[in-house]
């Protein structure tokens, strides 16, 4: 059977002062902070998820930090656009909410005729409110300060810019089972599985358009859904047969990973849903304590010291 991707697992970006991160995604944005750790390949950095009240893959937006770097430049060959679902008529109190902490609006209609949100965070990033039908209130993170009626459902949607949209397209369609549901301008929206909210990516194609270079405000890699292990395994086959350079499985954690460059140039990677960030603290205390994976736990003291004191104002369940 051919294996699937069911949906967006998580998408990761680089931020730069943690704190000033932290306070934004959980005190303006309300997300969870559902794990601390550092960077795997970079243990100098931390590495938060941000997600609903138990991490569920679809909801998790991560980043690595990076103070004191430069921003980064957005452009093609990157996710452009980061889109969080919201319920209907909760953008009044959004916009209400955001400006009161001072962040700047820069759009309030999208693409396909839907109400949005568009605003960056502190860095810089692009992120977007988007109305939906039908959200299922029940995971929603209950220590938040936004109420589970007006609070971010986990991704809408991502926007891939292309110089030339063609390839990102094809691989999307003819590989990894999305379908083409709509085109706007120079938009394409491509749905998997059920689609809907976070099975969701539209390609923007900008030929000409300036190389994005991914620093502080940018977006790293988008991560699709796997089911599984054998799922996975079965994608990096095919991934293989197509002539692209797919790394080995990798430990994460929290999911087992595979990574690949579409040829529009954005690094993809395929998560697994399992094990989940339960896998090393329990549900009600996911967040609140760094967490090392098994081979960087005998150098934990020189990380911690290396690493930025922060203050997780949140992240506790209430
Ligand atoms: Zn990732």
């Amino acid at each position: 059977m051919a294996p699937l991707i069911s949906g967006i697992h998580h998408i990761t970006a680089i931020a730069g002062h943690p704190q000033d991160n932290l306070d934004f995604y959980t005190g303006i944005l309300g997300l969870r902070l559902v794990k601390t750790t550092v960077n795997f390949d970079d243990p100098g950095s931390y590495h938060f998820y941000y997600g609903d009240g138990t991490g569920s893959p679809g909801t998790i937006l991560t980043f690595f930090t990076w103070p004191g770097a430069r921003r980064g430049r957005k452009g093609t060959g990157q996710v452009t656009g980061t889109s969080f679902a919201v319920p209907l008529g909760s953008l009044i109190y959004w916009e209400d909410r955001l400006r009161s902490a001072g962040v700047p609006i820069q759009a309030r209609s999208g693409p396909f005729g839907r109400p949005v949100l568009a605003f960056p965070d502190g860095d810089g990033l692009s992120l977007e409110l988007i109305e939906t039908e039908q959200l299922d209130h029940s995971r929603a993170w209950t220590g938040s300060p936004v109420p589970p009626d007006m609070a971010i459902h986990g991704f809408h949607s991502a926007t891939i810019s292309a110089a030339d949209a063609g390839p990102t397209v094809s691989l999307l369609q003819e590989t990894m089972g999305f379908r083409l549901v709509g085109e706007e301008g120079n938009r394409q929206r491509l749905e998997v599985a059920a689609g809907g909210p976070g099975q969701t990516a539209d390609v923007v194609s900008v030929p000409g358009g300036e190389p994005g270079r991914v620093a502080v405000g940018t977006v790293h890699h988008i991560a699709w859904r796997a089911p599984d292990q054998a799922q996975q395994l079965a994608w990096l086959q095919i991934l293989e047969r197509e002539d692209y350079n797919v790394s080995p499985v990798m430990d994460r954690a929290y999911f087992h990973s595979i990574y690949y460059r579409e040829h529009g140039g954005v690094l993809f990677e395929i998560a697994t849903d399992q094990p989940g960030f339960a896998v090393d603290e329990p549900v009600e205390s996911l967040g609140s304590e760094l967490k090392l994976p098994s081979w960087l736990e005998p150098q934990r003291s020189v990380i911690e010291d290396a690493l930025p004191s922060i203050q997780r104002r949140q992240g506790v369940a209430a």
